[in-house]
C-alpha cells in the first residue's frame, strides 16, 4: 500500500488512536469519524479507498451505516469495509457479511491482521478490473 485514503468510523478515542497509528505507517491518509451517521456522510463526501466501520457506535451503528452506503453505491462502484468490534458472538460474522462489509477483524486491531485483510481486499479489486473493453 503506497498511498490509500482511509475513513476510520470509531467511537472511543483510544481505540481512534490505535487505527490512526497503524494505517499512518501505511502512509495512508486517515480520516476520522465518531459514528454511522458521520461515516455516511463523509463516504458521501468521499471518495475512500477503504473505511474501517466500527459496529458499536451511538447515533448509527456500523451494520447501518453500511446498509446505508452499499444501498448509495453506483453500480459498479464498491468501497472495501472491514468491520471492527469487540464482540465475539457467533454469528457476528454473518451479520457483517449480510450488511455489505468485506471483511471482520476483531479489536484491539492488530497490525497484521489489518494488512492481511487490506492485501487481501486489494488483491479482490485489482482482480474484478477489467484490464481491457470486450470486443
Ligand atoms: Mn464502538
Amino acid at each position: 500500500m503506497i498511498f490509500m485514503k482511509v475513513l476510520v468510523a470509531e467511537d472511543n478515542a483510544i481505540n481512534q488512536l490505535l487505527a490512526r497509528g497503524l494505517l499512518k505507517r501505511c502512509n495512508a491518509i486517515v480520516t476520522v469519524v465518531v459514528n454511522g451517521r458521520e461515516a455516511v456522510d463523509a463516504w458521501s463526501a468521499g471518495p475512500f479507498d477503504l473505511i474501517l466501520m466500527d459496529i458499536q457506535m451511538p447515533e448509527m451503528d456500523g451494520l447501518e451505516a453500511t446498509r446505508v452506503i452499499r444501498s448509495r453505491e453506483l453500480p459498479g462502484a464498491h468501497t472495501p469495509i472491514i468491520a471492527v468490534t469487540a464482540r465475539a458472538m457467533t454469528g457476528d460474522r454473518e451479520a457483517c457479511l449480510a450488511a455489505g462489509m468485506d471483511g471482520y477483524i476483531s479489536k484491539p486491531i492488530r497490525s497484521v491482521d489489518l494488512m492481511a485483510m487490506i492485501a487481501r481486499l486489494t488483491v479482490v479489486a485489482a482482480s474484478t478490473v477489467p484490464t481491457r473493453a470486450l470486443p
